[in-house]
């Protein structure tokens, strides 16, 4: 199998795909073999279905020789994801498939219907190769909270890929799929976009249907896509986003096909910049930042402005209540949608015969459920209780409004988009966070106060420090995500010639040992 298939980026494969000189079955087939081979050293995927697949990429082939038959007008009229294969992260519903959301208390737990987005993704034709690991329920940083192991990052294996969606984020870096699905709480696709050297992007809030999406904090909670580039993140975008009456946030706003036609070429991609306004945020240089991170922004922001956009300096006053707000308001939301796991109605179930159900439902949860989600459920259970909700969860929502409203202030005054880093630190080591609660969730600092609004953002790389991916971020106000798309496309265009955008993830060649140390042992290794 032609192993530079898994290197190419989806609007490419579909191209060889119309054109007859490439099949579904051939893709799917080279994806697949890498994904199962690579597994056991990166653990990035939960499930990998091979028969399905396989048998989806046939019916795309047959599309595609029916188009062919018909003639070019039917050829261009095929979806950009036909017959490409996908990673969905194991929070979305698929079908009698599996859906753990990381945990062990969905154990045996199988998904009676597809969420909106699987629904969106089949009608495109797209092939879901398996669901990918994950933080338990989405929480976390590093994917090391999943109830299936941590994932190592392709660049350095000793390295958490970012989280929670670090398995989508590995998938697509590693070259297992050209595209990813993820969700982001607070940061969970644009921070692993950057760990891993990806493009990721949290759509504004409403603008993805969250129907049969496991519900983390249904206020912030947003689905969004992961790619090698920003042409892939836009037709993946382009499939899954718009209004379904099943989820009354979705919002009736109309999905710019624009999308599926960000410009090939870089001279055209980098014209966008001139003339634009780009705001630059004080507040997200956080203490802590590593300084070659800081380097590679800043050498990236002045890339932009030589490229013809003005760089302003602007501030974001209330930023650093980001993470505190966040961090009642997120587990408020968690406390309340996790009672639904009682031991009955999905999943694990622990009884035993004679006891009472109150004990069984004790037990169950006790045993169900993992450290994190368990002090989540207790902050948020504690912030809503009588006599705290109006001094920490009103508290907390009022603030939301003042983060929202700085926000409004700098785009109100003629800023087209904000550029920060994505994450201040590169990919740290396994265990280096998880003792500290606190340091864990300092890793989301820069893309907290965007969840918070409500707010589109976008990851793109931009460059290594010690020799790990940095993200440059792009922050718009709501319903831009095409803009954004726009800025990262042309980041990409006025870059092409950099060295870094040529290298493979430095360690993936180690994942292809089939002896290789797993994410487990190497996690163990370090302790
Ligand atoms: N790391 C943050 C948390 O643990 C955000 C996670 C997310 O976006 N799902 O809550």
């Amino acid at each position: 199998m032609d192993g530079t298939l898994t290197r190419l980026p989806g609007h490419a494969l579909a191209s060889r795909l119309r054109a007859g000189e490439l099949s579904s079955r051939e893709i799917v087939g080279a994806s697949l073999e890498l994904a199962e081979r690579h597994n056991r050293a990166l653990n990035a995927w939960l499930t990998i279905d091979r028969e399905r697949a396989l048998a989806e990429a046939d019916s795309a082939d047959a599309r595609f020789a029916a188009a062919r038959a018909e003639g070019p007008a039917a050829t261009a009229a095929l979806h950009p994801l036909l017959g490409l294969p996908v990673a969905l992260k194991d929070l979305v519903s698929l079908a009698g498939g599996q859906c753990t959301a990381g945990s062990r208390i969905l154990e045996g737990y199988v998904a009676p219907y597809d969420a909106h987005i699987t629904e969106r993704l089949r009608e495109a034709g797209a092939i879901v190769l398996g669901k990918t690991n994950m933080d338990e329920f989405a929480m976390g940083s590093s994917n090391e909270w999943s109830a299936f192991g941590p994932v190592s990052n392709p660049w350095d294996l000793d390295r958490v890929p970012g989280g929670s969606s670090g398995g989508s984020a590995t998938a697509v870096a590693a070259g297992h799929v050209p595209f990813g699905i993820g969700t982001a709480t607070g940061g969970s696709i644009r921070q692993p976009a950057a760990l891993t050297g990806t493009v990721g992007m949290k759509p504004t809030y409403g603008r993805v249907s969250r129907y049969g999406i496991v519900a983390f904090a249904s206020s912030l909670d947003q689905i969004g896509p992961f790619a090698r580039d920003t042409r892939d993140a836009a037709a993946l975008l382009h499939a899954v986003a718009g209004r379904d009456e099943r989820d009354s946030t979705s919002a009736p706003v109309p999905v710019p096909d624009e999308l599926l036609t960000l410009p090939a070429g870089d001279d055209e991609a980098a014209g966008w910049l001139r003339g634009k306004r780009l705001g630059l945020p004080r507040e997200y240089f956080v203490a802590g930042m590593e300084p070659e991170v800081e380097a590679r922004i800043r050498e990236a922001v002045a890339a932009l402005e030589g490229a013809g956009a003005t760089v302003e300096d602007v501030s974001l006053p209330h930023t650093d209540y980001g993470l505190a707000t966040y961090y009642i308001v997120a587990p408020a939301e968690a406390s309340a949608n996790l009672a639904r796991y009682d031991g009955v109605r999905y999943g694990l179930s622990i009884r035993e015969a004679g006891r009472d159900f109150i004990a069984d439902y004790l037990a169950t949860r006790g045993a169900g459920f993992g450290p994190e989600v368990k002090r989540r459920i207790m902050l948020g259970t504690y912030a809503l209780s009588a006599g705290y909700y109006d001094a920490f969860y009103v508290k907390a929502q009022k603030v939301r409004t003042l983060i929202k409203r700085d926000f409004d202030d700098v785009f109100g005054s003629g800023i087209d988009a904000l550029v920060a880093p994505t994450s201040p630190t590169v990919a740290f080591r396994f265990g280096a966070r998880i003792a500290d609660p606190v340091a864990m969730y300092l890793s989301d600092a820069c893309t907290l106060p965007v969840n918070m609004a409500g707010l589109p953002g976008l990851s793109v790389p931009c460059g290594l420090a010690e020799g790990l991916p940095v993200g440059l971020q792009f922050i718009g106000p709501a319903w831009s995500e095409l803009a954004l798309l726009r800025f990262g496309r042309a980041y990409e265009a006025i870059t092409a010639g950099a060295g870094w955008r040529s290298l493979e993830p430095a360690q993936l060649h180690l994942a292809d040992d089939p002896s290789a140390r797993t994410p487990m042992d190497r996690r163990a290794a370090l302790a």
